[in-house]
């Protein structure tokens, strides 16, 4: 009743839930009780949960933040909200994000962004933003996000709250409408870390859905770490875009490490000016094949004007229901996967991967923690930089590393700038080094 009042109050301006469970969450709240006073009440028992749109639960809709999904109802749940369901956490709503996750403000959203809390006339960051602006405004407990290229780090950030991107593989996706597959991964939000973890531990494991994801055994086996060599890369502490005021909040982070007996180093890193050309020739590649499906026929939105035939109804349906950002994606997509491109892009790309991802893993070896800002700004006035496209993939510049190389990645609060808006603080550590990822965010917030 108490987020469902904060929604109430909220969400008109904010515009973090496209849909608001209310009913239904009464009354699984009711039966959640009734479990509790019998003692037959799962880990989660009560806790609320909001999900991105870009995740399936049954018998509910999921737009993706699409018109093109417009009316789509799912037929099964997305493993990750099934696991926590299992343990009696009740969902409370489908919140707003970018169309198929491609964005960084959610101003990409066909429904409208989302807003900042903290400062309307400011985004909320992308694109799980208003995953995001639902915790930074207490409308649930926890929000389950995606992230195939920083979208739960980034609007964390936008917004003072924590997020957690888990290693590639940890967590299935069965479920996550797909964006760029070898990317994408679901992970939590929440004001408190502590709850990341909790939640962590239940959406986590092998489903046989996702032949992706590891089994627990190999889990189990991973190094042991010392816990206390944190390294920063030179050229992102000192990227020319770095906000002035985040550059200082980062350098004093890493003066308290050091003072809590932590070994903080400088390293070079050579591939900064590739991680973005990667990402996103790789992600619009995969985008542009998985998007592919979205044809009027199988799925959602089909146009109303008369078609000559097949592919012209495909091509009618897809102009009038995807939006300007992900037309630029598949075109992009499709020009670097066509045959005379295909060696140049596709496949180079695919090397510099393999370079940068064992490059970074290179650099977990000698250190336990790689840590950066978030981002490189705060949260951007509406409207700053929905006209340059390149402007808005900039700003993913910290956050994609960590998809390309497949490793985990939080993002805590790091105070606010001189505007009062929240700054991010990044932790990326080897694979399935979550356990100890978190407790060094639980002891830094
Ligand atoms: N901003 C990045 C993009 O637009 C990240 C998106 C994401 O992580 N889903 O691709």
């Amino acid at each position: 009743r108490y987020y469902l009042s904060q929604i109430e109050t909220h969400n008109a301006k904010l515009h973090a839930f496209l849909e608001v469970y209310d009913t239904e969450a009464l009354y699984k709240a009711a039966l959640v009780d009734q479990k509790i006073q019998s003692g037959t009440a799962g880990e989660l028992a009560g806790l609320v949960i909001g999900i991105k749109d870009l995740l399936c639960y049954e018998d509910h809709h999921s737009y993706a933040g699409s018109k093109i999904l417009q009316s789509f109802k799912s037929t099964f749940s997305a493993t990750a909200i099934q696991r926590l369901i299992d343990q009696d956490a009740i969902v409370i709503g489908r919140q707003n994000c970018d169309e198929f996750g491609m964005g960084s403000t959610n101003e990409n959203s066909a429904f409208g962004p989302a807003l900042n809390f903290k400062n309307t006339a400011h985004v909320a960051g992308g694109s799980s933003g208003g995953s995001a602006v639902a915790v930074q405004a207490n409308m649930c407990h926890v929000s389950l996000g995606t992230d195939t290229g920083g979208s739960i780090r980034m609007p964390a950030a936008f917004c003072g709250v924590s997020g957690l991107k888990p290693t590639y593989g940890r967590v299935s996706r069965w479920g996550l409408i797909a964006y760029a597959s070898s990317f994408d991964s679901i992970g939590p939000m929440a004001r408190h870390v502590e709850d990341l973890a909790l939640v962590l531990s239940h959406i986590s494991g092998a489903d046989g859905q996702d032949s992706t994801v590891v089994s627990s055994n190999e889990f189990l086996a991973k190094k042991p770490i010392q816990g206390n060599r944190i390294a920063y890369i030179k050229e992102m502490a000192e990227h020319p875009s770095l906000q002035a005021d985040i550059k200082k909040a980062f350098f004093e982070k890493l003066e308290l490490l050091k003072s809590k007996g932590y070994q903080v180093n400088a390293v070079d890193f050579p591939y900064v000016d590739a991680l973005l050309p990667t990402y996103y020739v790789l992600t619009t590649a995969e985008a542009s094949s998985n998007l592919s499906r979205f044809d009027g026929v199988k799925f959602g939105h089909r146009t109303k004007v008369a078609s000559k035939d097949l592919v012209d109804m495909y091509k009618k349906t897809r102009d009038e229901a995807f939006g300007e950002e992900v037309k630029r994606r598949i075109m992009l997509g499709t020009f670097v996967l066509s045959a005379d491109y295909y060696d140049a892009y596709y496949t180079k790309a695919q090397k510099v991967r393999r370079l940068i991802k064992d490059f970074t893993q290179g650099l977990l070896q000698d250190h336990d923690f790689l840590v950066s800002p978030t981002t490189s700004s705060t949260a951007y006035r509406l409207g700053e930089k929905t006209m340059d496209p390149l402007q808005m993939y900039l700003g993913d510049l910290f956050t994609v590393q960590a998809n390309v190389a497949g490793l985990p990645a939080i993002s805590i609060p790091m105070g606010e700038d001189s505007q009062s808006l929240p700054m991010g603080f990044q932790i990326m550590a080897d694979v399935f080094q979550e356990e100890a990822m978190l407790e060094l965010a639980t002891e830094l917030v």
